[in-house]
């Protein structure tokens, strides 16, 4: 009645059981960002040494939170992608070990597909139709979901990702690894006016986004700054969040114009960010839209995500061979 998930695609490592439905029942992650901090971002070598060491007790404590044994689980699911191929081997290996072991299913999960539904999940479920948008570290896109396994990429981003950008700009004004959260934090208490930084819209119903420029306009402007001024360097990060967020917040709408469609789903790490969160929220509820939000735990890399993709795809019956190999580049969409 329940399945494991296995979630090892970057530098989290994390376990998480879920009932066929989709509920979560458990979710532990491992966090190696203490370990990378040191390196400034995340070493392949570093990354995978650590999910070995975690992966099994993690698999141990969410079996003991959900009072389960391994004989409970009707499947056992692991991100195959896309992320660092020496990380995903270890999630799929155990995962498919455990399916061999208990002679059940191995579900293989796009770790994008996680983080689509992942605003689905709890209260906000069942999955339907919607236009959703993905701001992650490595990903920022526009999909069109018509169902689970549906979904039809609108726009994506031609440079940086959302999260790079924060985390790019949060390095070269010092702010420590990961800098998406650092930003958020200064943010709250600075002028998103002090600065005027560039938002591009590319033309005008583009639903591909740009910020490379961003960067380079916040570089232009530091050597006139004195960022041990703590107002100067909230003042700087508020104004970087503000020109991030209106471009996330406005083709988001746009795409729910073109395609005609009532309800947003917005996921990924960047969806922590509550002046996103804010902003989403009013925009939407001014232009009759219906938001969905995941629980800001579950926005960043966790098991629980995949866990529910996982149960999802298992519910219309799918599942996959255990010759499925990682694929660092896997697509969303076909
Ligand atoms: P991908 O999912 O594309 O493979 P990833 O798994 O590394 O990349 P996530 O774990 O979804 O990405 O998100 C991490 C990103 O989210 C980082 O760039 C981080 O800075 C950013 N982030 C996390 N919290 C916040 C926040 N509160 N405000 C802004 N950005 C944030
Ligand atoms: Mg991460
Ligand atoms: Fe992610």
């Amino acid at each position: 009645d329940c399945l494991l998930a296995l979630e090892s695609s970057c530098d989290e490592t994390a376990a998480a059981i879920c009932t066929l439905r989709g509920e979560l029942i458990a979710s532990r992650i491992s966090s190696q960002i203490e370990i990378h901090r040191q390196y400034g971002g995340v070493v392949p070598e570093v990354a995978s040494r650590n999910h070995i060491l975690h992966a099994r007790p993690l698999v141990q404590q969410v079996l003991a939170d959900a009072g389960k044994t391994l004989g409970d689980m009707a499947a056992f699911a692991a991100t195959s992608g896309p992320g660092l191929v020496s990380s995903l081997l270890i999630g799929t290996s155990m995962a498919k070990a455990l399916a061999i072991a208990e002679d059940k299913p191995f579900i293989a999960v796009n770790h994008m597909e996680g983080h689509l539904l992942s605003p689905f999940m709890g209260e906000n479920g069942p999955v339907r139709p919607c236009v959703a948008l993905i701001v992650s570290g490595g990903h920022t896109m526009l999909v069109r979901v018509h169902g689970v396994g549906r979904y039809e990429l609108l726009g994506r981003t031609r440079d940086d990702a959302a999260g790079e950008a924060f985390d790019k700009v949060a390095k070269m004004i010092g702010l420590p690894y990961p800098g998406g959260p650092e930003i958020d934090k200064l943010a709250a208490r600075g002028n998103p006016e002090a600065f005027a930084f560039p938002r591009s819209f590319l033309d005008g119903r583009s639903l591909e986004f740009s910020f490379s420029g961003l960067k380079t306009a916040v570089l232009y402007e530091l050597p006139r700054l004195d960022l041990k001024n703590e107002q100067v360097l909230a003042d700087l990060c508020a104004s970087v969040q503000a020109a991030i967020i209106e471009v996330l917040v406005e083709k988001l709408l746009l795409a729910a114009k073109q395609c005609g469609e009532k309800t947003l789903a917005v996921s990924g790490g960047v969806s922590c960010n509550r002046g996103l969160r804010a902003a989403l929220a009013a925009r939407s509820a001014k232009a009759g839209l219906q938001l969905l939000l995941a629980r800001p735990d579950l926005c960043t890399d966790n098991a629980g995500m995949i866990a529910f993709a996982a149960s999802q795809r298992f519910s219309t019956g799918h599942t996959s061979p255990l010759e499925a190999d990682v694929d660092p580049n896997l697509s969303l969409v076909s």
